[in-house]
């Protein structure tokens, strides 16, 4: 089912939970607000990098984001050492520094405690590197909410990639029929399509600073809490 921008307030989405035993949460921009993680890399990072070199704002925001487009979906992108290193910034004590804004987005909890009593698997599957990971957990209860965290840098491979799915298998078994994936980036929904997730959700609305988008060639809500009856 994909419903249309036009189709307008009414975003609850009638998802049959009996239908599924495993639910693979992507963690930021589906269950942590990527408001986060805009303003670091967008905001953030070019401010530090424009101020340690002596350039304007808008002239470092051109060079990192020339090298956050050089590797955009790889592995190097969610690397905090891989950023250190390009950059010539201290990531670790940045991301360190700007913590408190880590948040749930609206309901999450709310969400996660009523597939839990469900008793349906929760894993959250995420690019986020060790360190990054480290920073949201200690910010957020989000490992007591759920049975499993796996980072794809454990894997050694990004979830836009094939590989990840085949290696989180091993790890995780799961029956692929009986398992939905929850996440915002369309290049990892099309890769869990490939590697053949029965359910598969994009979210609308990863960052609550930005407006909702259209998503096109998947179910889609605004958050999770709309995958709840009522
Ligand atoms: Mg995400």
């Amino acid at each position: 089912m994909i419903k249309s921008h036009a189709e307008g307030s009414q975003h609850n989405m009638r998802f049959d939970w009996s239908a599924v035993d495993t639910v693979l949460l992507d963690m930021d921009g589906t269950l942590l607000d990527l408001h986060f993680d805009n303003y670091f890399w967008r905001e953030l990072v070019p401010h530090e990098y424009a101020t340690a070199r002596g350039l304007v704002v808008e002239e470092a925001l051109q060079i990192v984001e020339a090298q956050y487009h050089r590797v955009y979906g790889t592995l190097d992108w969610y690397c905090v050492d891989y950023w250190t290193r390009a950059l010539d910034l201290d990531i670790r004590r940045l991301k360190a520094g700007a913590s408190h804004r880590v948040s749930y987005l609206p309901d999450a909890e709310r969400f996660l405690d009523a597939i839990r009593a469900l008793g349906k698997r929760l894993v959250v599957v995420t690019n986020a590197h060790q360190d990054a990971l480290a920073i949201k957990l200690q910010r957020t209860d989000l490992s007591q909410r759920v049975d499993h965290i796996v980072s794809s840098h454990e894997l050694n491979y990004p979830k836009e990639h094939d590989e990840f799915w085949l290696r989180l298998h091993a790890r995780q078994p799961f029956d692929r029929q009986r398992t939905l994936l929850i996440e915002d980036s369309l290049p990892v929904l099309e890769s869990a399509r490939r590697f053949g997730l029965g359910h598969l959700v994009a979210i609308r609305r990863p960052d609550t600073s930005a407006p909702e988008r259209v998503v096109d060639g998947f179910s889609a809500v605004d958050s999770v809490a709309d995958l709840l009856a009522g």
